[in-house]
């Protein structure tokens, strides 16, 4: 396979960091499919003095809500002509399947299609009068923006952060995960094909520690959208908290999905193995703990083993995949401590656990356990990998207390065909999103977040852009008189 050199954006120009070449690799095979130089934390002061200047200068901010919306669209096309080999992109970087790769290109081409929308039609209201004044409100962009990102899904995860910050007219500086630079890279290039003025979209690829953690801690950096690990995001809200700035955490998960006694077995298992398998595990949102009741516990645990062990784990540029390789070797290692784990707690395998594919690649077997308790590490940890636990329930009180019991509230799925039961657990679940009789479907117009370690804030949905901007309270006097005082 040939290597790309790659250049990468930043401060107007299309350069090397200039810091240390590194390699990026092809999960499928261990082979170098990109060299770059990485940046250092001199290039993070100039592309954000030059982001805050290029504001300034093209008028960016001040764009009729239309010309900028303009842009946006351009954006979205350009993504969908070159959707192809963007998901071939992608799948180079992260080894996810080429099916999903393709829905993701999808995805950000339908972000930046929906904030052109929401900018377009963006109002502010006027509130009705409460005394001798009209109120309105002012919105402005907050300014230069950051943007963190991970490796799992890149193309979705920056275009949701940059969509909206574009929209509000903020110039956004990008930080993706140091081994898939390529997608950030890309939008870049789609940036200003689409006539974003230089300076606007600026990426920065390198180190989280160093190149991230300079993002977070620059003084002209008004916001931190980030999405990775619960450790990472708590170390950000405390530099944002010394700076008094905002921030939207997308974080970890542990999400429980629950079979009822009534639900719909083929929907369920099909659900389950989807909710975990997906992605190879490698998902925020992986329903890694699956609650399943005492009735229908052994016909279900035989049927999703049935088809777990269906599943096609191969190369991921084949359209007959199910599950592409792991994101590196030491993540997949990461995975085997976890699978050897949950073995000295008890664990009992149904199947998997073990590497399998070529002898180059990542590849991991989906993997099921049953026998372990929810208070172990294997159930409490996230894993963010191909590991499943099956747990058994029979009292609803007892369930709700066990799938509450983790630090984590990110997702949960129930399957049940009694739509008050479903609404009265999902009422009863710690997560920021439930997805009843269906898992892993979103859509950009719903908002996304997580509960107590899964994060803070919010993306997607068209409020979103609120975030991006700072609100100003405008009075205007319309009192015949003045104020009280003037005849003292
Ligand atoms: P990570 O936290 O290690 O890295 C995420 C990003 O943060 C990378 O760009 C990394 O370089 C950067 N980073 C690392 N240290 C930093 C620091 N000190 N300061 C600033 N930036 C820093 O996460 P990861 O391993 O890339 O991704 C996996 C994690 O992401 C999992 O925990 C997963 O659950 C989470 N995730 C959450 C969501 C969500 O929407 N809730 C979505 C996808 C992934």
């Amino acid at each position: 396979m040939s290597i790309t050199h790659l250049q990468t954006y930043f401060a107007g120009q299309w350069q090397d960091g200039s810091g240390a070449l590194y390699s990026t690799e092809y999960p499928a095979t261990g082979e170098t499919v990109a060299q770059l130089h990485a940046c250092k934390v001199d290039d993070v002061d100039q592309a954000v003095c030059f982001a805050e200047a290029a504001r300034h200068k093209s008028d960016w901010a001040a764009l009729m809500p239309h010309q900028r919306a303009a842009i946006l669209h351009k954006m979205a096309a350009l993504i969908r002509e070159r959707s192809e080999e963007l998901a071939s992109l992608q799948r180079l970087d992260n080894g996810k399947p080429v099916k999903e790769c393709r829905a993701l290109v999808a995805s950000a081409a339908g972000t930046f299609q929906y904030f052109a929308a929401v900018c377009e039609t963006f109002e502010s209201p006027v509130t009705p009068q409460r005394g001798d004044f009209l109120t309105m409100s002012l919105y402005q962009p907050l300014g230069v923006v950051g943007a963190i990102t991970p490796w799992n899904s890149p193309i979705a995860s920056e275009a949701q952060k940059i969509a909206p910050a574009l929209a509000a007219g903020c110039a956004v500086v990008i930080k993706p995960a140091e081994i898939t630079p390529r997608m950030a890279i890309e939008l870049a290039r789609i940036g200003e094909q689409a006539g974003l003025p230089p300076g606007i979209l600026s990426v920065l690829p390198g180190k989280g520690s160093v190149i991230g953690d300079a993002l977070v801690r620059h003084p002209l950096i008004k916001r931190i959208a980030f999405t990775g690990g619960t450790n990472v995001g708590l170390g950000i809200a405390e530099l944002a908290a010394k700076k008094l700035m905002s921030v939207s955490l997308e974080l970890g998960g542990k999400s429980p999905t629950i079979v009822c006694s009534d639900a719909d077995l083929d929907h369920a298992v099909a659900g389950v193995v989807y909710g975990i398998f997906s992605s190879s595990g490698e998902s925020c949102v992986a329903g890694s703990r699956a609650f399943v009741h005492a009735s229908v516990y052994e016909e279900f645990k035989r049927r999703l083993v049935e088809q777990t062990t269906r599943l096609c784990v191969a190369d991921p540029s084949l359209e007959t995949t199910h599950i592409g390789p792991l994101i590196s070797k030491s993540h997949r290692e990461s995975v085997e401590r976890y699978v050897a784990l949950a073995l000295e707690e008890g664990g009992q395998l149904l199947c998997g656990g073990k590497r399998t594919g070529n002898e180059l690649g990542y590849y991991y077997e989906p993997t099921i356990f049953e026998g372990l308790p929810n208070t172990s590490r294997t159930c409490r940890e996230e894993i963010f990998g191909p590991v499943l636990c099956l747990l058994p329930w029979e009292d609803e009180a007892d369930l709700v207390s066990q799938a509450n019991d983790n630090e984590y509230g990110l997702a949960c799925g129930i399957w049940s065909k009694d739509y008050k039961t479903a609404l009265r657990l999902g009422q009863a679940i710690t997560a920021g999103t439930v997805w009843v009789n269906t898992y892993k479907l979103f859509s950009i117009s719903t908002p996304f977040t997580g509960y107590k370690m899964s994060g803070l804030g919010r993306e997607k949905g068209a409020a979103s852009i609120m975030e991006y901007m700072m609100q100003k309270s405008f009075y205007w006097g319309t009192n015949a008189q003045p104020l009280p005082w003037s005849q003292a």
